[in-house]
């Protein structure tokens, strides 16, 4: 079965992404930063899941978005990656590209904008 991880450190937004994502039909999981994701990912994977896309925040304490990305990709070549960013991230929009993102979203979005992105990224 695959997973949406949603990692943010604001639960207000982990919980809206949560919740716009409801519809596409797969189990969700949350993580508060790149670390906690990480583990997410591995404790996923060894039960023999998978992740059918990561949405995650840049800025983040303990491992922000990007490193979080080079990170995952280290094990993990296709999986869909998209970054949520601010209006003044344009060098985090390239950073993340650099890291492996698949694609990113301007906060703040509308619900259905994140549906479009996932639904285009997931098969
Ligand atoms: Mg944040």
């Amino acid at each position: 079965m695959k997973h949406i991880l949603v990692i943010d450190d604001s639960a207000t937004i982990r919980m809206s992404v949560e919740y716009a994502l409801k519809e596409i039909g797969f189990p969700i999981s949350q993580a508060e930063n790149g670390r906690d994701a990480l583990e997410k990912v591995n404790s996923i994977k060894s039960n023999g899941n998978d992740i059918a896309v990561c949405v995650v925040d840049v800025n983040m304490p303990e491992m922000d978005g990007i490193t979080f990305v080079k990170e995952f990709r280290k094990g993990d070549k296709f999986t869909p990656v998209i970054m949520l960013t601010t209006e003044s991230e344009d060098q985090k929009i390239k950073e993340g590209k650099d890291a492996g993102a698949s694609g990113w979203l301007v906060k703040p979005f509308q619900p259905e904008q994140l549906v479009d992105v996932v639904k285009k990224l997931v098969r």
